[in-house]
């Protein structure tokens, strides 16, 4: 899988993308991540990328030629399956869109900043727009790396013990059961008897049990 993104910031994307889990995926191989500097596709002086917008109102306004620009550079070798903006007003990230863009070759995602983008690119070059909750932050870079931490995971080989991705909460409409580790026992407060019993079929519908009792505690819009 191929993911270009495209940033006035690339310094905030380079923690989250370049550590742990994220950076042994690109080490494998199975995944390219490719941050893209905004500005280098201006081609105005000063290599500005946001202007007033019109109509007035407080912020800038992302200009279209940079994004433009660098979206057709990037097409020119590669075809793309999505080109993504992350917006707070797009379609709500779940772990059913995360799965299903795993499964996508390449993909482009667009940073917005400032007051957003110029609403010609979202109409004409933009094919998903993706929130990642409703509140309002100051860019796009840190939806972005939520957004491919979401996928990069889910790619298989990424994780050392396939299964733990699908055993997470989410992946069943059910929010994961309760997890323990050494000691059994601290300052008595104990584990589970059940989890030490050895019985794998006893565990396995333990966990199943707990997992739906708490996913109708805490998430029973999931059942529905
Ligand atoms: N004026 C816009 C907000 C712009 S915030 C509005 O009211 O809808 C600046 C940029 O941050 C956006 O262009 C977007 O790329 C990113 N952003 C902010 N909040 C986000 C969210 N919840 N999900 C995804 N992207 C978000």
């Amino acid at each position: 899988m191929k993911i270009d993104i495209i940033t006035v910031l690339p310094k905030l994307l380079d923690g989250p993308l370049n550590d742990s889990i994220l950076l042994r995926a690109q080490k494998k191989g199975l995944v390219t991540i490719n941050i893209h500097n905004l500005r280098d596709h201006s081609p105005f002086k000063h290599k500005s990328v946001d202007d007033y917008a019109f109509g007035g109102g407080a912020g800038m306004v992302m200009m279209i030629e940079p994004i433009y620009n660098c979206i057709n550079e990037l097409r020119k070798d590669t075809t793309y399956d999505e080109i993504i903006y992350m917006s707070p007003d797009g379609e709500m990230l779940d772990q059913k869109m995360a799965n299903s863009l795993s499964l996508k070759g390449n993909i482009i995602i667009l940073c917005g900043h400032y007051k957003g983008i110029d609403e010609r690119i979202r109409e004409h070059l933009i094919t998903k727009e993706i929130s990642i909750g409703n509140y309002v932050l100051s860019g796009g870079e840190l939806p972005a790396a939520v957004l491919c931490d979401s996928i990069i995971r889910l790619l298989p080989g990424v994780l050392n013990d396939e299964m733990s991705a699908l055993e997470d909460s989410f992946q069943d409409d059910l929010i994961a059961p309760p997890t323990y580790t050494r000691p059994a026992e601290f300052n008595g407060w104990k584990v589970p008897d059940i989890l030490l019993s050895g019985d794998q079929k006893k565990i396995d519908a333990w966990k199943h049990e707990k997992a739906v009792e708490r996913t109708v505690e805490r998430r029973p819009d999931l059942l529905k």
